[in-house]
């Protein structure tokens, strides 16, 4: 994709019930792309209306016998080829991931896309062996029976997606969801529709319409829609903490089956001996990825008083060699934050770290990229002398800083590493493995990595502990959250006499039943 290719503005439209329709009012928004500022699609704005519809078109789908009673073998080879049709259009997507969220062609071609379509191939093999059905051992008492455990589909379920790995995170929704039996109406971020979008062209291939369906519009209007919505049966959110508080209270009062993945500021510690050639570039590969806009970043490194200054030059040293730029350059190393709004947020985090004592020994501005000039870049941040309860050390930033701590013994920097309200991720750098499964039971974290990061697999769960979230995603356990369990209990006392239990109700005949 040549970088001064002009960027054809299309418009893009609600996918409902298989068919691409306008909103409601015809109204549309802008996306963008970061790198640039420039206009790079309109996007139907969805009503509550367009939400009503797809949701009818979910719940319809959802009614169809040869949906739901599909068998695991049709269900597998599904599956499998929205896998191929995600390689077979691997360029676009990640084209179009590119130019909305600002991720490098570099981490979309060679992870996002390849994960994404791994995921519907792993779970392609996981509904082979799932226990849809299992029976009870027999029981003695109180008689005779036969018990099952069914699992079936939950119904309609909504997906609210974030904006920071957009195909990824919808297909960590959609896959489990459709392996299943359910049908889904997705809400992407406002910022990234376009891949989900093409998501659907994608799935709808393959599934009968209604199974899958796509409206774009804004979280308070869209999102909050779907997550009150009475005939929606489950909803799955990933994004703040914030939001995602906001939106377990409003899908209480249908008493929803929620789970949500939110945020994290999640603690990496080096250890004494850890092998520094490696433990440098890996905590920086931690929290610089994708301008440190990954929820389970490594944003708090904690490092020994007596290695503090060689860990901080070594970690300068590394980061002043990351190229900035377009993301569709493949010799960018970090491309843009996604917003102006959010480039000002993330420095208003560095001026308090400032204002709390922090010393800010890399980056900490913006910068203009020849080419890029209306994008929204921050050199790659170090702040050093931070305290674990600053500012910058407790909330989520979402963007490229790292807060270096120090510790005086291993205890300490566990006790500082659990001490926040989030528990995504975490990590710890060691030549010692038996320190290392030791470091990793005591931190209270979904995924513990040791001496790596970010290497999250399809057949692995994740998730948050605390307020990270709940439920999980991907690996089997994804299959069971989008299933909900039926006990089936079948008598086999079919004298009336020998059904003692009845005399907890019928004292006064005891006799007669005996
Ligand atoms: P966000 O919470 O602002 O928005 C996420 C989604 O919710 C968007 O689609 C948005 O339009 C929608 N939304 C906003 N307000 C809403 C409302 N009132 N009701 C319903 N929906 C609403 O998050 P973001 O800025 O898009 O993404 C960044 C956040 O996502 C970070 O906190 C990050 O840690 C988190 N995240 C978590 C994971 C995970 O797996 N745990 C993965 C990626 C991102």
């Amino acid at each position: 994709m040549s970088l001064q290719q002009q960027v054809d503005v299309k418009t893009f439209l609600l996918f409902i019930n298989g068919e691409w329709t306008p909103a409601t009012h015809g109204e549309t928004f802008d996306v963008s792309n970061p790198a640039t500022g420039e206009l790079v699609a309109k996007v139907a704005k969805a009503t509550k209306e367009d939400v009503n519809k797809a949701v009818t078109a979910a719940r319809e789908a959802f009614e169809l016998e040869a949906w739901r009673e599909m068998k695991p073998e049709q269900r597998s080879k599904m599956l499998l080829m929205i896998a191929q049709k995600i390689i077979a259009n691997a360029k676009e997507l990640v084209y179009l991931d590119a130019i909305s969220s600002g991720g490098t062609v570099r981490r979309l071609s060679n992870s996002d896309v390849l994960q994404t379509a791994l995921f519907f191939q792993t779970l392609s093999k996981f509904v082979l062996e799932y226990p849809y059905s299992e029976t009870l051992p027999m029981p003695l008492f109180p008689g005779p029976a036969h018990n099952f455990v069914w699992r079936e589909p939950i119904g309609v379920c909504a997906a609210i997606t974030p904006w920071n790995m957009p195909m990824l995170i919808a297909s960590w929704k959609i896959a489990p969801a459709l392996a299943m039996g359910n049908t889904i109406v997705l809400k992407p971020a406002s910022y990234t529709p376009l891949s989900t979008l093409k998501f659907a062209e994608i799935i709808s291939e393959v599934v009968p319409k209604g199974v899958i369906n796509v409206v774009t519009g804004s979280g308070a209007e869209v999102g909050e829609s779907l997550a009150a919505h009475p005939d929606v049966d489950k909803i799955a959110f990933t994004g703040s903490t914030e939001v995602g508080r906001k939106i377990m209270s409003i899908a209480a009062k249908t008493v929803k089956n929620t789970t949500l993945e939110l945020g994290g500021k999640s603690p990496n510690i080096l250890l004494d001996d850890a092998d520094l050639e490696i433990a440098i570039p890996g905590s920086l590969f931690g929290v610089f990825l994708h301008s440190g806009q990954l929820c389970e970043s490594g944003t708090r490194l904690f490092v020994p008083d007596h290695m503090y200054d060689t860990v901080i030059n070594l970690l300068v040293k590394q980061t002043s060699k990351l190229k900035l730029g377009n993301p569709l350059d493949p010799s960018t190393d970090m491309g843009p934050v996604i917003s102006a709004k959010q480039q000002e947020k993330i420095l208003s985090y560095i001026e308090s770290a400032k204002k709390e004592g922090a010393r800010v020994i890399c980056g900490g501005k913006k910068e203009t990229v020849p080419g890029c000039e209306g994008g929204h870049f921050i050199r790659p941040t170090i702040l050093a002398d931070v305290a674990n309860d600053m500012k910058v050390a407790k909330e989520e930033i979402f963007g490229p800083v790292l807060s270096v701590i120090r510790y005086n013994s291993v205890e300490e920097a566990i006790e500082m590493a659990n001490d926040t309200i989030y528990g995504l991720a975490a990590g710890v750098w060691t030549k010692d493995v038996n320190k290392a499964y030791d470091v990793a039971r005591k931190l209270r974290a979904g995924v513990v990595w040791i001496n790596d990061w970010h290497l999250l697999r399809p057949d692995a769960p994740f998730g948050g502990y605390k307020q990270s979230g709940i439920g999980r995603e991907m690996g089997k356990h994804s299959l069971d959250e989008y299933t909900q369990t039926k006990h089936v209990h079948t008598s086999m006392t079919p004298e009336l006499n020998k059904r003692s239990w009845y005399n907890i109700l019928f004292s006064n005949s005891n006799d007669e039943l005996r």
